[in-house]
């Protein structure tokens, strides 16, 4: 991450800082931003006037913690040792496989996704918010998301590989994850294309 290459040099660019938190796509960045020198995080306060704490609620924010891109989430390490449980085994974010799914599971030709419902817009879900200012900034990161994860699962189905969607919504209590990797399971065992699953009980 370029925050990370900027070692222990000064951040003296405040409109570096800036972009960071426009391009903050995973709360590992926003996470790095706060650790900045307080000078730092002051210039960039001053210059955009607010902060990613000021800009969105409690829920969202906590949403975004989980992060777009968020690797070994809660609900993804739910998943996965439920899975394993099972006697499934997986390959972790494969960077040979377009998208990098969060599983591949070669034995079933089987990808499997974990997708934040907030980032990746899940329809209908009480976890898919919209931040109430600047909603032309989410408005386009969000299409953006949807544009890159419809293309990533034509890709996958037109290599020949199955894809599964599983919204975290349906990883947040133990409960539900059973649940969950028990329909995945059965699609796994199966010949569907494609699954999706989510959605709160
Ligand atoms: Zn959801």
């Amino acid at each position: 991450m370029a925050v990370l290459d900027q070692g222990s040099k000064p951040f003296a660019k405040s409109a570096r800082a800036g972009k960071q938190i426009d391009n903050a796509e995973s709360g590992r960045q926003i996470r790095l931003l706060t650790k900045f020198t307080q000078p730092v995080y002051t210039r960039f306060k001053d210059k955009n006037q607010d902060t990613m704490a000021d800009i969105v609620d409690e829920l969202t924010r906590s949403r975004m913690m989980s992060g777009i891109r968020g690797k070994n989430t809660k609900p993804e390490l739910a998943l996965r040792r439920a899975l394993h449980a099972r006697g499934f085994r997986f390959r972790l974010h494969s960077s040979v496989v377009p998208g990098r799914p969060d599983l591949v599971l070669p034995k079933y030709h089987a990808v499997v996704f974990v997708h934040g419902c907030f980032w990746h817009r899940h329809e209908g879900c009480r976890y898919t918010t919209s931040p109430s200012t600047r909603p032309e900034f989410w408005q386009a990161k969000f299409a953006a998301n949807i544009a890159r994860d419809s293309t990533v699962r034509r890709d996958l189905l037109e290599a020949g590989w199955r894809v599964a969607t599983i919204w975290e919504c349906a990883l947040r209590k133990p409960e539900r994850v059973s649940e969950a990797v028990s329909t995945l399971q059965k699609w796994l065992l199966g010949s569907e294309d494609e699954i999706e699953i989510g959605g709160e009980a």
